[in-house]
């Protein structure tokens, strides 16, 4: 890939970016506004800055990285990218009008991806004006540190697009699993329920927000808890998957918990807010309940 355009300028985009740009291609990096997408570019310069000090990348390498992201919020500077990623909030109706709008600029040959957690790659390809070159390629977080990309083809996706995607994933130094276009693809899965389910655990009132990361780190040997780990991806797009596999499924073990919900309704999304289960506000995060 000789230039690569990533739409939705957050954590996850600015990740996407970052690694891109480290693997030596050039980068469009796109948010609703310039401003966000430009405070993407200087939250990938200190994530560079921090590698550099760190003796992982010499400062030469950080800086041709950095220079070649170019924030942006034009569309039309996409003709010429042989891939766009959307990374933009995990809403439908959102992703919805961004592949409208990238579709217009597709080039003939290029490929249009999604990173979203859960939405089925095969209904948001039907919105696409070429469901064969669609495909969805899910990064963990953070993406510089995190090796997994999951690709998960749509019932049209071609063989080839998947060939590209698994090229370009794995010449980012990442693993590459498979999923089929079914709810939660297969990490998401198995996690989000569980985080929902410690979302269930606290609101009960079983435990405090301290005892339930201690309890599954210790008990289960992870490195986070499942608290510590929806504020870190986000508790609005822990909802939206939870939310996903409810409605794809129909089936009531994935219901949203009331307690997940009301977080969000309070604009407590977790690290990027300053505040979800834990107050980020001072050196360390603190439990709030
Ligand atoms: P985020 O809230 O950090 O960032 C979302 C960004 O999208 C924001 O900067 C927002 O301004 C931008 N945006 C919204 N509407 C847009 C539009 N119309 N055009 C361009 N940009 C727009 O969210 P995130 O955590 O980076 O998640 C982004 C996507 O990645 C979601 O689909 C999410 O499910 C997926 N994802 C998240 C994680 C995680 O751990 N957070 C992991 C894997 C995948």
């Amino acid at each position: 890939m000789r230039k690569v355009a990533v739409i939705g300028a957050g954590q996850m985009g600015s990740g996407i970016a970052q690694v891109v740009a480290q693997s030596g291609t050039d980068v469009l990096l796109a948010d609703v506004d310039i401003a966000l997408a430009e405070k993407a570019k200087a939250k990938i310069a200190k994530s560079l800055g921090r590698l550099v000090e760190k003796e992982k990348i010499v400062a030469a390498d950080a800086e041709a990285a950095l220079s070649r992201i170019t924030p942006i919020t034009d569309y039309a500077a996409m003709t010429d990218a042989d891939l766009i990623v959307e990374a933009a909030t995990e809403r439908e109706e959102i992703k919805a009008r961004i592949f409208e709008a990238a579709g217009k600029v597709l080039a003939p040959q290029a490929i249009l991806a999604s990173n979203t957690s859960s939405i089925p790659i095969t209904r948001m390809a039907a919105g696409t004006p070429d469901p064969a070159r669609f495909v969805g390629v899910h990064f963990f977080n953070p993406v510089p540190v995190m090796k997994l990309v999951e690709i998960i083809p749509g019932l049209a996706t071609s063989a080839a697009t998947v060939s590209a995607v698994r090229t370009f994933a794995e010449g980012l130094g990442k693993e590459v699993v498979v999923s089929q276009d079914e709810p939660g693809f297969i990490v998401n899965r198995i996690l989000v329920p569980m985080l929902n389910e410690a979302c269930f655990v606290l609101g009960n009132g079983t435990a405090s927000i301290a005892d339930i990361d201690k309890g599954v780190k210790l008990g289960l040997n992870h490195p986070m808890g499942p608290l510590e780990l929806a504020d870190f991806i986000g508790l609005d797009t822990c909802l939206e998957i939870v939310r996903v596999l409810y409605n794809t499924t129909g089936d009531s073990k994935y219901r949203p918990a009331p307690l997940l919900m009301k977080y969000v309704e309070a604009g407590w999304l977790g690290r990027k807010a300053g505040r979800g289960f834990y107050d980020y506000s001072g050196e360390t995060p603190v439990p709030t309940r």
